[in-house]
């Protein structure tokens, strides 16, 4: 598999977490520190905060997501906000099949399948979201989980519509808890994952898909993680609230 195929893209996620004046001033921190990136720049940031950050951002390298979007283009869902919203207002990601979702929200494959369909019909880019418990690496079928979390995530969807999708491998034991996958740990899924798109699809189709590494990566443990060759870059929760944590994280996928 070729790197050099593929964007990095270090990817924030910011959860439930800052206001729109926050993101205002978070932004406008970021920015020179981020500048001049030699790999993608995304913040995907809660709905009522996508004004602030498209406005925040303009100009700049960083490019804003949302954190969710619901499958149907309209209709009777309190709540919800769909692919042609987000799409009216210039977001150009969309985070889908959080773990976060699939544990509290009631996510399953089935439905985050049918959200990175709406997802993409808008031409949003989808970062698809897959990942193993504790318990399920402890009974090692973590290869066999990520493989069916890809494969139904992906299914009915065309090679050039794989084109804008981007995996984040985020093992839900190290999200949010400190605990981080090693770089090996990373890399071997990651590259488990590679093997099922170039199955579903094909090989081109799978060297040029941005595969990321996420779950308490940080400034510290960064370097090790996407120096990796299947490792594209991050999905970053509690680094991407600290702007110098970020900065540093964005350059360590540059190098
Ligand atoms: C995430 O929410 O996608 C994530 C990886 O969080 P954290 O970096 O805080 O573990």
């Amino acid at each position: 598999m070729n790197k050099a195929k593929r964007d990095a893209i270090i990817a924030g996620n910011w959860k439930m977490n800052k206001t729109p004046s926050e993101t205002t001033a978070l932004i406008n921190e970021m920015k020179p520190l981020v500048a001049g990136a030699d790999c993608k720049v995304v913040l995907c940031v809660p709905f009522v905060d996508l004004d602030a950050a498209l406005k925040a951002s303009e100009g700049s390298n960083i490019e804003i997501g949302a954190e969710n979007c619901h499958f149907e283009k309209s209709g009777a869902y309190t709540g919800e906000v769909s692919a042609p919203m987000l799409k009216e207002m210039g977001v150009k990601y969309v985070i889908i099949g959080h773990s976060e979702r699939r544990q509290y929200f009631g996510e399953t494959d089935v439905t985050v399948n049918l959200r990175t369909k709406a997802a993409l019909a808008e031409g949003l880019k989808v970062i698809l979201c897959v990942g193993e418990t504790l318990e399920q690496r402890e009974q090692n079928i973590t290869a066999e989980l990520v493989a069916m979390q890809t494969k139904i995530a992906l299914g009915g969807i065309s090679k050039e519509d794989a084109a804008n999708v981007i995996i984040a491998y985020e093992p839900v034991w190290a999200i949010g808890t400190g605990k981080t996958a090693t770089a090996e740990q990373a890399e071997e899924v990651c590259a488990i994952i590679r093997n099922v798109v170039a199955d579903i699809y094909d090989t081109d189709t799978a060297e040029a898909m941005t595969i990321q590494y996420g779950g308490s990566m940080n400034a510290k443990n960064c370097d090790e993680l996407v120096a990796k060759t299947n490792v594209d870059g991050g999905l970053i929760g509690g680094a991407s609230l600290k702007a110098e944590d970020f900065s540093v994280i964005v350059k360590a996928a540059s190098k």
